[in-house]
């Protein structure tokens, strides 16, 4: 017996997953706010509820994915969610899920909050690697692991319900920095003739190359000592950084974006961390808020 699915918003999202339980034979109802992006899903075996209202009464787990948190409060503000299982894929940030959490609880549903790590064509195709972070509760989560599973992966990151969206934010935010390494690279042999799509596969292999750095950042994070196997270490780092700015500044591309990565090294190396990695730059950036 497949769980029945209620899915609330039917945007790229949405649909791509509600088109995923429904291949899989899950019995589900949909309700959107512009009926007309139901159509198509009816027209494959979904139900369509007319209101919001409906589509909640009609199954006990309750898929949100709408724009944004707003969306998320307009669409079930008025809606009567006791005994329901609310999971919500709608991304916003740690404190909104916090609160939406605690609103749920107030209203009678478990609560489950998601981080989607895909894009849309990534749905329904396991070999795509996509998933979703989830994090809220882990009763809920264990009971629906199996239909959750259905369009993408799952991975389960705490009973605190803001966990889902920080491990989302903080995936992405490492990935615009990579974006923005490769902004660079690909800026200094613009006016070169170096043929962008010869400099695109060195590129992608040395990040994939680099990538695993990320392991020795967090042994010397959990440990304190930012020295332990160091190989390249701040000050030769440091005494590196003119190089790197004198090019950009000889191919004319504007160091923006590389300037305070370097200035954060130089402010480590002042405090006498030469010795280490690049991984006391991560205190200077959390200190710097305090
Ligand atoms: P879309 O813009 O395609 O769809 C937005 C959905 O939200 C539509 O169903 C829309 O309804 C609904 N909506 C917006 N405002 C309201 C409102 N005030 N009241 C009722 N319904 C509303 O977005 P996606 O489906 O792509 O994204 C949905 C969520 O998934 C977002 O939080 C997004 O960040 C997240 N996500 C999306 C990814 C992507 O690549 N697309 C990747 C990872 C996460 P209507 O049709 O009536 O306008």
């Amino acid at each position: 017996e497949k769980t029945p699915v209620t899915m609330l918003g039917l945007g790229a999202m949405g649909t791509a997953l509600a088109r995923a339980w429904l291949a899989a034979g899950h019995p589900l109802t949909v309700w959107n706010r512009n009926p007309a992006r139901a159509e198509a899903l009816a027209a494959e075996g979904a139900e369509v509820a007319d209101t919001v209202a409906e589509a909640v009464a009609a199954n006990t787990l309750i898929v949100v994915c709408l724009l944004d948190d707003d969306s998320v409060e307009e669409v079930l503000g008025g809606a009567d969610l006791a005994d329901r299982d609310v999971v919500n894929l709608t991304t916003g940030t740690p404190a909104q899920a916090r609160a939406r959490a605690g609103w749920a609880r107030e209203r009678g549903a478990r609560y489950l909050d998601g981080g989607i790590m895909a894009v849309p064509p990534m749905i329904g195709v396991p070999e795509a690697g996509g998933y979703v972070f989830y994090s809220g509760s882990r009763e809920l989560f264990e009971r629906h692991q199996e239909t959750l599973s259905v369009p993408v992966g799952t991975d389960y990151v705490g009973e605190d319900a803001g966990f889902a969206a920080l491990h989302d934010v903080a995936l992405l935010s490492a990935m615009y920095g990579m974006f923005a390494g490769a902004a660079h690279a690909f800026a200094l042999i613009r006016k070169e003739d170096i043929d962008p799509t010869a400099l695109a596969p060195l590129l992608a292999d040395w990040l994939v190359a680099m990538a695993p750095a990320v392991h020795k950042t967090a042994e010397q994070l959990r440990s304190g000592d930012y020295t332990k196997g160091v190989v390249s270490n701040l000050a030769m780092q440091v005494a590196g950084t003119p190089t790197f700015l004198s090019t950009a500044e000889q191919q004319g591309v504007s160091p923006e974006l590389l300037s305070p990565y370097f200035a954060l090294m130089r402010r480590r190396l002042a405090e006498g961390s030469g010795e280490e990695d690049l991984t006391g730059v991560i205190d200077l950036l959390v200190n710097d808020r305090a």
